[in-house]
């Protein structure tokens, strides 16, 4: 039982699809709280910064070029064992391959547009809350 911190990302096909309040009840009905949240239009800059551990991947450049087609929704969430928790929520990261109820196989449909992001480790939360607490507006 350990309380924890975690950053998630509602990506630019999410809010695009209008169901921000859909996969947000999800986070609500599963005991993480929002504490710090808003929406935001990322700079290349900024996108680049935040998936720096992917500089140099093929899929690198149309990363940036989805996670800046649109506004996203940031966000902490915090609850019991909320970095496994929001893992499992959001599913694989190739929607077609992601458990049935999961937010990534009900809401997307590609692994380039899949919906949300979630930290995937007590450091990279902790580096990606500064990230996101030094961008926001
Ligand atoms: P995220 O970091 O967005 O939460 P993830 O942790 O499930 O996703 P990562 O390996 O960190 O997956 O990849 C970051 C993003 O890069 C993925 O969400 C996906 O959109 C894209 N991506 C990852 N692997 C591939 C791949 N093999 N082909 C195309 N895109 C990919
Ligand atoms: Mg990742």
């Amino acid at each position: 039982m350990t309380i924890q911190r975690t950053l998630s990302i509602i990506k630019p096909d999410a809010v695009a699809k209008n169901v921000i309040g859909q996969i947000i009840s999800r986070f609500e009905s599963n005991g993480l709280k929002i504490i710090e949240g808003q929406l935001l239009q990322l700079s290349r800059s900024q996108a680049e910064d935040f998936y720096k551990e992917h500089i140099g991947k093929p899929f690198f450049e149309k990363l940036l070029d989805f996670m800046t087609s649109g506004k996203v929704f940031i966000q902490v969430l915090e609850g019991e064992d909320a970095i496994e928790k929001n893992r499992a929520l959001m599913g694989a990261t190739n929607p077609q391959l992601a458990e049935k109820g999961t937010i990534r196989a009900d809401f997307a449909e590609t692994i380039d547009a899949n919906a949300v992001h979630g930290s995937d480790s007590p450091e990279s939360a902790l580096r990606e809350i500064e990230w996101f607490l030094s961008n926001k507006g």
